[in-house]
């Protein structure tokens, strides 16, 4: 970590490593001392990030650094789920309401409502951010999870009958299930 409280620091520790922790997952993770450039992981964090935002799978292995933005901190609304979703597309775990059995039923505000939400994104960006599924020949897919925590809130006025979903703030049994299928002993 190039930045940060230390309290800070060891709770996003703490949450990267829950993924592990909790599933069993045969992977390592060690903390390294600050500004290791042969650290994996290389995360910046609040104050100096201004967004959240990392590489999928081992993608990051060949990204500059930082490799990891995380703006939150402990007590804002969003920390846990930002901290635990942006592990999860490090450890290969794509959007969950991009998944190809995701059936949201958005209505004709959500395409505004996330440009604005991922800062002035283009709709192109919105697309491939949010509403488009993902090609079901690139996943291991273990079914669709709407308490995923690599699922976006979705918000009950986004939505043609007030379908909604909360702030995934805890990984779920699926999101553990695949950790489990994804790194087996
Ligand atoms: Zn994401």
């Amino acid at each position: 970590m190039s930045n940060g409280r230390e309290a800070l620091k060891a709770r996003i520790y703490e949450l990267g490593r829950s993924w592990i922790d909790l599933s069993g997952a045969n992977l390592l993770m060690e903390r390294v001392e600050d500004n290791d450039q042969s650290a994996e992981i290389r995360i910046c964090c609040a104050p100096e990030a201004y967004l959240n935002g990392t590489h999928l799978g081992t993608n990051i292995l060949e990204s500059g650094s930082p490799n990891l933005m995380l703006c939150f901190e402990p007590g804002e609304e969003l920390f846990e789920f930002t901290v635990l979703h942006e592990f999860g597309h490090i450890f290969g775990l794509d959007h969950e309401h991009q998944h190809p059995e995701a059936d949201i039923p958005w209505n004709d505000r959500a395409m505004q409502y996330y440009a604005r939400e991922l800062g002035g994104a283009s709709e192109e960006e919105v697309r491939k951010q949010v509403f488009n599924k993902r090609p079901s020949a690139d996943l291991v897919n273990i079914g669709y999870d709407p308490h995923s925590v690599m699922h976006y809130p979705v918000e009950p006025f986004l939505t043609t009958n007030g379908w909604r979903v909360g702030i995934n703030a805890e990984l779920s049994e699926k999101d553990l299930s695949f950790m489990r299928e994804a790194y087996p002993h």
